[in-house]
């Protein structure tokens, strides 16, 4: 169980550092910039940035994406865990 959340301190360090770090600049939804459509759930590289490393979705704040484009991250990389491309947790 401690190493549990010894991991989980550590995920929500890495967020928090990232977080704090970054200039109160206005992100744009990386999706948007590169006029995407739709997001295609068998590019499992691409979906694995807006995971963190244990496997959770980024949450929007972070990832810096639009309402839009987000739902469809959350859609494809359930989509792409539910055919095994992507984990579901991982330690
Ligand atoms: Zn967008």
């Amino acid at each position: 169980m401690s190493f549990c959340n010894s991991l989980q301190m550590k995920e929500e360090f890495i967020l928090m550092r990232r977080d704090r770090g970054h200039k109160p600049r206005r992100k744009v939804c990386s999706f948007c910039v590169d006029h995407v459509e739709s997001i295609d759930y068998k590019d499992a590289a691409k979906l694995r940035r807006y995971m963190t490393e244990r496997g959770k979705i980024l949450p929007r704040r972070i990832s810096g994406n639009c309402a839009k484009h987000q739902r469809q991250v959350t859609l494809a990389i359930k989509r792409a865990r539910n055919i095994a491309l992507l984990p579901f947790s991982q330690e």
